[in-house]
């Protein structure tokens, strides 16, 4: 048996989340969610079905595995590995008519050269990096791609793309740079007469604060799962989140006064008070920085982490609270976002990316709906 610790994960706050995004984005703009990562911990084929029913044109991911598991369920919707491949992931990629996106000459190369040995035709995007100094074919190899493209008919070029650094700040320099860099770039696919059927910019910051990224196809993905990727009060539409972490008190103790709990002790208790054990800790994705500075919910109250997060325990003050083993508290998300996503991350020196993908590692999920 594992110890009652499990995470909820809510579907229908899932469609609504798209539905919300969607009526910030001219209608014919498609979506693209990105559900990489395990659909960052919530959950690869549940949340694939969910929004599959929804409209959307297709997925992003990063990994093949995760483009097979799609495809093995049946889901037949567009892939786009939006991190590029490896050179032995190509035959699978073929099989299962995935699109790459291509992050350098060396992958274009391989591509074209795979493409002519095996008298297959692929669909691809090109990714440039328009200054985030990661992924992507600098604007300046940009004519040299076209070139191999125009010798290689065989690969069709279905889309160019880029990936903001700082896209929480539309009106930060680097922003406005990459922006005017990727329009510039389309500009140079123009003339060449080249014309590629998706431009893609937007991840979820970009569609929420900034409708020129919007082009005609939009990647979002942590807005998808409910959190802010920017200030809530810049947000023009409430978003609810999808995943609710849940455990069940073990143990509960008094602590006299000048008592410490767990290890160090990092905490002592200032007067007597009341504290409750839950079977959770950084084995299970709950991160140790949020030793003394974590909080959870239960019986209608937010409670504070006390002491040091141990492998799989961790302590919360109740003091004052009907509290016994077997309660239910929430210890991340909520229904009415008792324990925000976005609060518990800034207290652990973190963003809620990693807080949820951390968490849905191994964690039993159980789906609402
Ligand atoms: C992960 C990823 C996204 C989604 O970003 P969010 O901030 O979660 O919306 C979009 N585009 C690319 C290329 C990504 O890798």
């Amino acid at each position: 048996m594992r110890w009652s610790f499990w995470l909820e994960i809510n579907l229908s706050a899932l469609r609504s989340n798209l539905k919300r995004l969607k009526s910030l984005v001219k209608p014919e703009v498609g979506f693209l969610p990105v559900i990489k990562s395990e659909a960052y911990g919530h959950g690869l084929l549940p949340v694939a079905r969910t929004l599959a029913s929804e409209g959307i044109y297709g997925f992003g991911l990063s990994d093949l595995d995760e483009a097979l598991r799609l495809r093995e369920a049946g889901l037949a919707l567009p892939i786009i590995l939006l991190s590029g491949f490896e050179a032995p992931w190509l035959p699978e990629i073929a099989r299962l008519k995935i699109i790459p996106a291509v992050v350098d000459l060396h992958q274009l190369n391989l591509l074209a050269s795979f493409s002519r040995k095996t008298n297959k035709t692929f669909s691809l995007h090109l990714k440039l990096d328009t200054g985030m100094g990661r992924l992507g074919l600098s604007p300046e190899e940009l004519e040299k791609a076209i070139e191999i493209l125009q010798e290689n008919p065989q690969l069709r070029l279905e889309g160019l793309m880029s990936h903001l650094a700082c896209a929480e700040e539309p009106e930060k320099e680097i922003t406005r740079a990459q922006k005017k860099t990727f329009a510039e770039c389309i500009k140079k696919l123009k003339i060449l007469g080249i014309k590629p059927r998706f431009f893609h910019l937007a991840n979820s910051a970009a569609l929420i604060l900034d409708k020129s990224t919007h082009y005609n196809l939009v990647r979002p993905g942590l807005a998808l799962y409910g959190a802010y990727p920017c200030e809530p009060q810049a947000t023009p539409i409430k978003l609810q989140p999808v995943m609710t972490a849940k455990a069940q008190v073990l143990s509960v103790k008094k602590l006299k006064a000048g008592q410490g709990t767990g290890y160090g002790p990092i905490f002592t208790a200032p007067q007597e008070m009341r504290v409750a054990f839950v079977p959770v800790g950084y084995a299970d994705g709950y991160l140790r920085s949020l030793s003394n500075r974590g909080f959870a919910w239960i019986k209608e109250k937010r409670v504070p982490l006390v002491g040091a997060v141990s492998m799989r325990v961790i302590a919360f003050d109740v003091t004052g609270l009907n509290v016994s083993p077997g309660d239910e508290m929430i210890l991340l998300g909520g229904p009415q976002k008792e324990v925000p996503a976005e609060e518990l991350a800034s207290r652990a020196g973190t963003i809620p990316y990693e807080l949820f993908c951390l968490l849905g590692r191994g964690s039993f999920r159980i789906y609402l709906d």
